[in-house]
């Protein structure tokens, strides 16, 4: 279900949602970060894609790989080893398979552990894990060709990250005062699906 040419479109496809929404996560950070998140995901992506295009790739795990490695040299803040980690998981399961939908379900699976052996959240913390650890969920009981789905599910968990405290991360140190906004990791997660989404269709 995933070729290597969508693997490249997914990663231009997060590049233009990270750019187009790029203050929108700074604002967010801003409430309970440390406002770098709108400038971690652009540079971040920006530097992906630039990669990417010069490169001719033989496989789908090439392609998360090299953007794996990019995301965690050049990313800076939490999200970037998180989301290095995530998209590294993801090479790994593919590696010398094609990408079926069981490939593909098993990689987003091992995306969300890594996740959380990286970051050590668990679910309601307030964190991009929320996000991951739902869509895993949600792929797992649902078809996975309804992607829509996917994507509800990703807004819904981003709306429910607005009441947690935050116990994880730069949030975590505002304790209570973490209430009433949403996690911008959570909603950068939504690009990352959303983009997918974009390319499966
Ligand atoms: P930093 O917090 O270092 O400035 P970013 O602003 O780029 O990095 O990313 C912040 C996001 O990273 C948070 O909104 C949250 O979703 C995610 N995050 C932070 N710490 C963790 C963790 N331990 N586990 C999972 N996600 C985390
Ligand atoms: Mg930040
Ligand atoms: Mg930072």
């Amino acid at each position: 279900i995933l070729t290597v040419d969508q693997a490249v479109e997914w990663m231009k496809e997060i590049q233009k949602r990270m750019d187009e929404h790029k203050e929108q996560l700074t604002v967010l950070d801003q409430a309970i970060g440390d406002g770098d998140h709108g400038i971690n995901m652009t540079r971040g992506f920006t530097e992906v894609t630039a990669k990417i295009h010069h490169v001719n790739y033989d496989s789908v795990s090439d392609v998360l790989k090299s953007a794996a490695m990019t995301l965690m040299a050049k990313v800076g803040g939490a999200s970037g080893p998180l989301y290095g980690t995530a998209f590294l998981k993801m090479s790994v399961a593919m590696q010398g398979k094609d990408v079926d939908e069981h490939v593909f379900k098993q990689a987003i699976k091992e995306a969300v552990d890594g996740i959380h052996s990286r970051g050590k959240a668990d679910f309601g913390e307030k964190t991009m894990y929320d996000v991951w650890s739902q869509v895993a969920d949600f792929l797992e009981e649902e078809e996975v060709n309804d992607w829509g789905g996917m994507v509800e599910v990703c807004q819904a968990t981003i709306e429910d990250t607005r009441e947690m405290i935050a116990t994880k991360g730069r949030a975590s140190y505002l304790k209570e005062r973490s209430k009433g906004h949403v996690d911008p990791g959570s909603m950068s997660s939504l690009y990352i699906f959303e983009a997918l989404v974009e390319v499966l269709e």
